[in-house]
C-alpha cells in the first residue's frame, strides 16, 4: 500500500499561508513603509544621495555627448575652444556619480538591514505570547518561514520599488526640463516613453504575475515545511520506506515552484526587454526629431547628440522598476503573511491592571470546561470537544496531588489552563483565592515550574540549560541544583562539564539525563509550586526508581501537582489522588499508597 504523509495537517495551515493581499496591497505596502519609519532620516539621505548620482550620470552622458561633439566640430573648423571648463564638469559628475553611488549603497542597504532585523525581533517578541495556543497549528518549518525567508523579502519595498520611484520622480522633471529647453517634442516623448515604462507598464506587469507572486511565497513556504518535515522525520521515513514518496513530494513541488518562478522570470524579462525596446526607440525619435530642429535652425549640431543621449540615459533610472514590480506581488504576500503574526491576538488576554504575585499558593478548580475549538463566529465551533468538561478540584497550599488518567482524559489541558495558555469557556480557576484571569499570565507562570515529560533541551552547553530556570544564578546555586538533581556523577563525567554542548534537541543526553536536567532548572528556578508530568514516563525502572529522591527534594516545601497516567512508584510521593476521565475528576482514596 501506498503510504501518504501529510503535509500540512491543519485545515487552516494553507488559508492561514495564503492570505489575500489583492484587496489591501496599498495598505499593506503603506503599512510596510511605515515599519521603516524610525529610518527615515537615514532614508531621506539615501533618496538624496541616489537621486544626486542619477542626475550626475545622466547630466555626465549629456554633457559628454555636447563635449566630444564640440571637440570634434571645432577640430574639422580648425577652431579652438576652451576645453578646460567642460571637462572639469564632466570630471566633476564622474566623480559624484561614482561616490554618490557608493555613499548611496552604503547607505540605504544599511538602513534596509537594521529595520528588517528590527523587525525580526519585533516579530519573535510578539510570536512568543502566542505561544503555544496561536503558533501551534502553524509548525516550526512555518513560523521559522515567516521570521526568516518572509522578513527577508520585505528590504525589496524600499531597496527595489520606492526608492527608484522616487529617484525617477526627482530627477526625470529635471531631465525633461533641460530638453525641453531645446526640442519640446523631445522632451513631450520622453515624457510619454516615462508614463509607459513608469506607469503602464509596471501596472500591466504586476496585474499579470499577481497570481505567480502569491503562488511562489506559498510554494517556497509549503517546500520548506515539507523538507524540515522529511528531515525531522528521517529516520521514520527510512524505517518505514517513506523516502521515496517524500522525495517524490519534495521533487514534485520543486517543479512547480520553478514552472512558477519561470512564469515571474519571463515577465520580468518581457518588462526589461521593453524598457529597452523603449530606449532605443526614444533614442531614434531623438535622432529624428533633433535632426530636424537643426535643419530648422533650432539647435546647434553639437547640442543634437547631447539630447540624443540625454534622452536614452534617462532610461537607465527606469531599468529596474519592471523587475522590482513584478516581484512587488509576492514582497506584498510576504508582508501580509509576516502582519498575520503580528496582528494575532494570544489566546487569553492579559488584565490591564493585572494583581500582584499572590502570596498564596493554593489551587482551586471550580466547574472548568475547557475547548481547543475555535470560539469565533466562523462557524467551526459547531461540533465542540470538550478537554474539560466541570472539572473542580482543590489544591491546598503545600499539598501534593496526583492527577491520575488515561491519556487523552485532558491532563495536559488541565495544566495549560492553570498556565494560563489556553482560555477556559466556563468556570473559574483560583490562585491565592483569586480568579485567575485577574493575574497576568506571565505574574501566574512565575509562580509555577513545570518538570515535562518531554523536556526541551536547548541547542546549548549544559549551563546554558540549566540557566533558562534562573538566568542569574550564582555557581553555588547551580553546584546545589545539579546535587540535588543527582546529576553530579553525570556532569562529572562529561568531557568540559557544565560547558559541554548538548547538541540539538539534547540528541547527546538519554531520557533519564533530560529528566534530571529538567528537575535542576526547575530547582534553580525556586517556584513556589510545581507541576509534574509524567516524569517518570519512558524511562526503565531502575533509572525511575533513582530520579524519585531527585523528585523529592524539588517537591519539599511546595505546592505540587503530579500528573500521570499510571501512578506505580510516585504514590509514595503524593498526599492526594484523583482520577481524570473524559475531562472530569473523581476523588480518589489514596489507600496504601499514602506518603504520610
Ligand atoms: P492527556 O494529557 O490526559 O493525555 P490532553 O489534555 O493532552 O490529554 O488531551 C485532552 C483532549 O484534548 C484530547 O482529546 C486531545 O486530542 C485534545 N487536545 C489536546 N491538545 C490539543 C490542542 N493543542 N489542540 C486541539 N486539541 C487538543
Amino acid at each position: 500500500m501506498k503510504t501518504t504523509y501529510p503535509e500540512s495537517s491543519h485545515p487552516n495551515a494553507n488559508r492561514e499561508a495564503t492570505p489575500d493581499v489583492s484587496r489591501s496591497s496599498w495598505s499593506v505596502f503603506w503599512r510596510l513603509l511605515k515599519l521603516m519609519r524610525a529610518y527615515r532620516s537615514w532614508m531621506a539621505l539615501g533618496v538624496l544621495l541616489s537621486t544626486l548620482a542619477a542626475i550626475a550620470g545622466i547630466g555626465l552622458m549629456g554633457l559628454s555627448g555636447w563635449f566630444l561633439a564640440s571637440m570634434g566640430l571645432a577640430g574639422v573648423a580648425g577652431v579652438s575652444m576652451n576645453y578646460f571648463v567642460p571637462a572639469a564638469i564632466i570630471r566633476g559628475a564622474a566623480i559624484v556619480r561614482t561616490a554618490g553611488r557608493y555613499a548611496e549603497k552604503l547607505i540605504n542597504h544599511d538602513v534596509t538591514l537594521r529595520a528588517m532585523s528590527t523587525l525580526r525581533v519585533e516579530l519573535f517578541a510578539r510570536l512568543l505570547p502566542l505561544a503555544p495556543a496561536r503558533t501551534g497549528f502553524l509548525g516550526h518549518a512555518e513560523l521559522f518561514s515567516r521570521l526568516r525567508a518572509d522578513v527577508d523579502r520585505l528590504e525589496h519595498a524600499y531597496l527595489a520599488v520606492l526608492l527608484p520611484i522616487l529617484v525617477a520622480a526627482i530627477a526625470l522633471p529635471l531631465v525633461t526640463v533641460v530638453l525641453a529647453c531645446f526640442v519640446w517634442q523631445v522632451a513631450a516623448l520622453g515624457v510619454a516613453m516615462v508614463l509607459l515604462v513608469a506607469v503602464i507598464l509596471p501596472y500591466a506587469l504586476a496585474r499579470r504575475s499577481a497570481a505567480s507572486s502569491v503562488a511562489v511565497v506559498e510554494l517556497e513556504a509549503r517546500l520548506r515545511t515539507l523538507t524540515s518535515d522529511a528531515l525531522l522525520g528521517a529516520a521514520e521515513l527510512r524505517l518505514y520506506g517513506g523516502e521515496a514518496i517524500q522525495a517524490e513530494r519534495i521533487a514534485a513541488l520543486t517543479e512547480e515552484h520553478g514552472r512558477v518562478r519561470a512564469q515571474l522570470d519571463r515577465l520580468q524579462a518581457a518588462g526589461g526587454a521593453l524598457v529597452g525596446l523603449a530606449a532605443q526607440a526614444t533614442t531614434i525619435a531623438t535622432v529624428l526629431l533633433g535632426a530636424r530642429a537643426l535643419q530648422q535652425h533650432h539647435l546647434a549640431p553639437a547640442e543634437l547628440s547631447m539630447i540624443v543621449l540625454l534622452a536614452l540615459a534617462q532610461f537607465d533610472v527606469l531599468l529596474t522598476l519592471p523587475e522590482a514590480i513584478s516581484q512587488l506581488g509576492a514582497t506584498l504576500v510576504s508582508a501580509s503573511r509576516v502582519f498575520a503574526l503580528i496582528d494575532a491576538a494570544p489566546a487569553v488576554d492579559d488584565p490591564a491592571q493585572g494583581l500582584p504575585r499572590p502570596t498564596r499558593t493554593d489551587i482551586r478548580f471550580h466547574d472548568v470546561a475547557m475547548s481547543y475549538a475555535p470560539t469565533d463566529e466562523s462557524g467551526l465551533d459547531t461540533a465542540k470537544r470538550w478537554a474539560l468538561c466541570g472539572v473542580d478540584l482543590d489544591v491546598p497550599a503545600g499539598r501534593r496531588v496526583a492527577i491520575v488518567g488515561p491519556s487523552g482524559a485532558g491532563k495536559s489541558s488541565l495544566i495549560g489552563a492553570l498556565l494560563r495558555f489556553y482560555p477556559i469557556q466556563r468556570g473559574r480557576i483560583e490562585l491565592g483565592g483569586q480568579p485567575l484571569e485577574a493575574y497576568a499570565g506571565d505574574r501566574v507562570r512565575d509562580m509555577i515550574a513545570v518538570v515535562e515529560q518531554r523536556t526541551h533541551i536547548f541547542n546549548g552547553s549544559l549551563l546554558d540549560n540549566l540557566l533558562v530556570g534562573r538566568p542569574d544564578a550564582t555557581a553555588e546555586q547551580i553546584h546545589a541544583a545539579i546535587r540535588t538533581a543527582q546529576l553530579g556523577a553525570f556532569v562529572a563525567g562529561l568531557p568540559e562539564g557544565l560547558n559541554t554542548w548538548l547538541g540539538e534537541a539534547g540528541v547527546l543526553l538519554s531520557g533519564g539525563e533530560a529528566r534530571r536536567v529538567s528537575i535542576a532548572r526547575a530547582l534553580l528556578a525556586d517556584r513556589p509550586i510545581l507541576v509534574l508530568d509524567e516524569p517518570t514516563e519512558g524511562l526503565d525502572a531502575a533509572t525511575a526508581h533513582a530520579l524519585l529522591s531527585a523528585l523529592d527534594s524539588l517537591m519539599q516545601g511546595r505546592t505540587v501537582i503530579l500528573i500521570t497516567h499510571r501512578l506505580a512508584g510516585l504514590a509514595e510521593l503524593v498526599d492526594e489522588r484523583y482520577t481524570l476521565r473524559s475531562g472530569r475528576v473523581v476523588r480518589e482514596p489514596i489507600g496504601e499508597f499514602s506518603r504520610a
